[in-house]
């Protein structure tokens, strides 16, 4: 069974994704994540997907389609985390989970207005360890040591692509292409949509606690 977690960059997929892996076991399976840590090794498929992220663009569909596959082949439970992002993946996501007798439960949708995504986005910061990564936002979700992660300890850093401009390209980017999903997702009957006030301080929370009741529902 998978979780896709769906929305704009900064609405906390990666957050929630990891509530709804902890609450249920699921494995936490992030496209960006994979992306970086094979640009950080130089390997081959690295090093062709690093001018996308550079820019803030969409990295091909055959080469996000193999990373994807490679990984769900060994899994049977996990929050898809930044895949898919177009409906081309979405077809491919599906033709896969049916040749495996494998299957999508949930959409869960994070909506957030835009505006409030470019402040969000502009302050967030994520441990620098590799084996960790947990976000944190420095207006939103602050560390308990600001700068250092509250799980391991490391320092806290910026991504490179969390810039404005690679914000801004990836924002429209999500509305020409991504957002397509919502309604792809909504006539499958998957979808389970859930909208954000960033300035509420229990947002983190309610938002949690929604996105596993909806799951947990559809588990049973
Ligand atoms: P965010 O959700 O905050 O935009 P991610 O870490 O999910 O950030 O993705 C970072 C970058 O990785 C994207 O801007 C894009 O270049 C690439 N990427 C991630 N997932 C996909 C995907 N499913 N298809 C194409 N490119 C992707
Ligand atoms: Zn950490």
């Amino acid at each position: 069974m998978y979780v896709i977690m769906l929305g704009a960059p900064g609405t906390g997929k990666g957050t929630i994704g990891e509530d709804i892996c902890k609450e249920f076991g699921f494995e936490h399976i992030a496209t960006g994540d994979i992306f970086r840590d094979e640009i950080n090794h130089q390997t081959e498929l690295g090093k062709e997907a690093e001018r996308y992220l550079k820019e803030g663009s969409l990295v091909p569909d055959d080469l996000t389609i193999k990373i994807i596959e490679s990984k769900l082949e060994k899994t049977q439970n996990g929050v898809l985390d930044g895949f898919p992002r177009t409906i081309n993946q979405a077809e491919k996501l599906k033709e896969f989970l049916n040749n495996n007798n494998n299957n999508i439960l949930a959409v869960i949708e994070l909506n957030v207005p835009d505006e409030d995504l470019i402040k969000r986005t502009s302050s967030r910061v994520v441990c620098s360890n590799k084996n960790c990564r947990t976000s944190y936002n420095t207006m939103f979700l602050k560390p308990k040591v600001e700068g250092i992660c509250d799980i391991c300890g490391s320092e806290l850093v910026r991504r490179h692509d969390d810039e404005p401009d690679t914000i801004k390209e990836r924002l429209k980017i999500y509305h020409n292409t991504t957002e397509k999903l919502i309604e792809y997702y909504e006539k499958e009957k998957l979808l389970i949509p859930i909208k954000i006030d960033i300035y509420d301080p229990e947002t983190r929370e309610k938002t949690k606690a929604k996105a596993i009741e909806g799951v947990r529902e559809r588990i049973k």
